[in-house]
């Protein structure tokens, strides 16, 4: 006999029909003989109707009591479904947040889980009950019971939290898509379904627009090896599994908070070369990386910064044995990439810097902290370590540095993250594992960012860490953070700009907040964009694959679509790209990469 934890999404009890075909699911797994615990949230679009309560009350509702309006939705729907479980002889019992004791942080709408009591629910398991448990809800406090949120989407984490303090066999996410699809079906109905797919790559999907999975709950389900599976609610499909490593001794304690960072990894053996005063139009970066691509040579980390005037800079990093290969092309390459626009700029100049090193921090639980990242920036800035390229995914922080410096990077973030050893020359091993899997194997469209750019921060050790430091403290998280190449000397302090992408939501009070630290500190002014569309390829397989970056660009060239910043990480490529663009960026992308089949999938209604 199994332990199985179900959870079923909005759609899927969206009715009374769908709430009997889903307790006609959960009776048949019960008597098969396995204990189910049933995770569900509110029917259909209840939650969104909640909000549009609250906003045609107030314009800026008070968190708290957002929790306490929102947490009604998931109770209407587990009462019904244990109803309906009843009717068909199946004894159940419906419990909320605060009685199964899951206890979380005190951050209202967007608290995480710190623990859950196990003992009511095995009690009730003993019995002979199903448990149907209110998903997206806990309490922050066990005297007080404090009403708190998950945040949007967030039945997938109570259900994978759930499973591993139970030690569940599996859970099994239930949905309206037949499984993880290599996009939005939405967007593109040719999108194919996988079989599965790794905790990495799905945690990049997910966070990078793919909502069919919370990424929290992924974290969750790669921090303590819970199996876990995506299948469609409507049919028997067999689904999709995201394959997690082995359970490992992790404490339940601090659930979703403990241990953010789980690794460092080093890599000393790096050069960067840089190409300043590029053309900002469509077909550059196709070219640029489409030669390189030609003569073989494997790019680690790719950056565009924001364009200023009518030119961009570009930048990547590769292996020092191959760097007068790589340099040789971007020679070659530089007096092509002239700038007709403004024939004055000349060509493009290419500057190469030896000896550097990628010193990364990796770990499933930064998704959301940009404290994270703000206290690797100040552990690097506390040792006089001055910071040349940021590239962060959802698993990892790299920055570029000296590789003169590496040693004592990798001190101060072993002793500020508590971290014992150290994985040396990483991107090297990868690549062998990697050549065995497909490049890319899926693709995302994040239509809920904008870009902030602070023109002329200074250019020394401290200054990431005061920007994000800032960002955290206002709880922002904070992707693609991009340094411009070029520099300028402002009264004798080298300068760079530098940009970073936001959810939407936050733009203005955050550039607003950044506004006001950049007259106190001496930078240039914040801009903001909020009318960008972000597309990304994401796979395990892209580490040491020559010509991943060029055939994405090569795609999005071949329809005039300009890119307007680049950034990468070992297993993902994003670009940024006009608002308007974003879909059609979205679907020729999955063509050029040949992930379209001939089925199509139609979602139900
Ligand atoms: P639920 O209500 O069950 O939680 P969601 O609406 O949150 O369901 O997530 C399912 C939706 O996710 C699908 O209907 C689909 O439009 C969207 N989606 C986005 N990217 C993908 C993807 N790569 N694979 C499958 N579905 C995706
Ligand atoms: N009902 C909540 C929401 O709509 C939680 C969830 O469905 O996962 O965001
Ligand atoms: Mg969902």
């Amino acid at each position: 006999m199994a332990l199985i934890v179900q959870k079923y999404g909005g759609s899927s009890v969206g009715s009374v029909e769908r709430i009997q075909a889903v307790a006609q699911r959960v009776s048949k797994t019960a008597k098969a003989g396995n204990s189910v615990v049933v995770v569900v949230s509110a029917m259909g679009k209840t939650t969104d109707g909640l909000v549009k309560l609250a906003h045609d009350i107030s314009s800026k509702p008070c968190r708290r009591e957002m929790d306490m309006l929102l947490s009604t939705g998931e109770q209407v729907s587990i009462a019904l479904l244990s109803m309906a479980l009843k009717e068909l002889g199946q004894d159940a019992i419906s419990l909320t947040g605060a009685q199964v004791g899951i206890t979380t942080e005190s951050e209202h709408t967007r608290a995480r889980i710190l623990g859950i009591t196990t003992q009511r629910i095995e009690r009730h398991l003993k019995e002979e009950k199903v448990v149907v448990i209110a998903g997206f809800q806990g309490v922050a406090s066990r005297e007080e019971l404090e009403i708190t949120t998950l945040g949007r989407g967030g039945s997938d984490t109570s259900a994978v939290a759930i499973a591993a303090a139970l030690w569940a066999s599996c859970c099994e996410i239930y949905t309206d898509v037949p499984g993880i699809l290599t996009t939005d079906p939405r967007i593109v109905p040719q999108a194919q379904l996988m079989d599965k797919i790794t905790c990495d790559e799905m945690l990049e999907l997910a966070s990078l627009g793919a909502k069919v999975l919370h990424p929290r709950a992924v974290e969750i389900a790669r921090n303590y090896g819970v199996p876990l599976v995506v299948r469609s609610s409507w049919t028997e499909q067999a689904g999709t599994w995201v394959t997690a490593p082995e359970r490992g001794g992790r404490s339940l304690i601090n659930l979703e908070i403990a241990r953010p960072v789980d690794g460092i990894e080093c890599d000393d053996s790096q050069a960067k070369i840089a190409l300043l005063r590029v053309p900002d139009s469509p077909g550059i970066a196709a070219r640029l990386f489409g030669e390189i691509a030609h003569q073989e040579v494997d790019v680690d980390l790719i950056i565009q910064s924001i364009h200023e005037g009518n030119s961009n800079d570009i930048a990547f990093t590769v292996m020092t044995p191959i760097l007068k290969k790589a340099e040789a092309v971007a020679s070659a390459i530089a007096p092509v990439l002239r700038n007709d626009q403004s024939p004055e700029t000349g060509e493009a100049e290419v500057m190469i810097q030896e000896n550097i090193a990628k010193v990364s921090i990796v770990g499933a639980g930064m998704i959301g902290r940009p404290g994270v990242a703000a206290q690797m920036f100040a552990a690097l800035s506390e040792a006089g370590v001055n910071i040349q390229m940021i590239s962060t995914s959802e698993v990892k922080v790299s920055c570029v540095i000296n590789a003169a410096e590496c040693n004592k990077a990798v001190e101060v973030l072993q002793k500020a993250f508590e971290i014992d050893n150290v994985k040396d020359n990483i991107t090297q091993n990868k690549a062998k594992v990697s050549a065995l899997l497909p490049p890319v194997c899926g693709v995302a469209l994040d239509m809920k960012q904008s870009r902030l750019a602070i023109r002329r921060v200074q250019d020394r050790p401290g200054t990431a860490a005061k920007v994000f430091g800032l960002l955290a403290k206002h709880n922002v998280s904070v992707d693609m953070i991009i340094q411009s190449q070029r520099c300028r000397v402002i009264d004798n302090i080298p300068t760079r700009d530098i940009a970073f992408t936001i959810p939407r939501a936050d733009a203005e009070a955050t550039q607003k907040m950044l506004q006001n630290a950049a007259k106190e500190y001496g930078w240039g002014e914040v801009v903001l964009d909020k009318a960008i569309a972000k597309v990304s390829i994401v796979g395990a397989g892209m580490v040491g694959q020559p010509g991943i970056a060029a055939k994405m660009f090569a795609a999005l060239a071949e329809c005039r679509i300009n890119i307007q910043m680049i950034t990468t990480s070992e297993i993902k490529i994003s670009c940024v790209v006009d608002e308007n663009q974003g879909k059609k960026a979205l679907q020729v992308i999955h063509e050029a990469f040949g992930l379209s089949g001939d089925e199509i999938f139609v979602i139900p209604a």
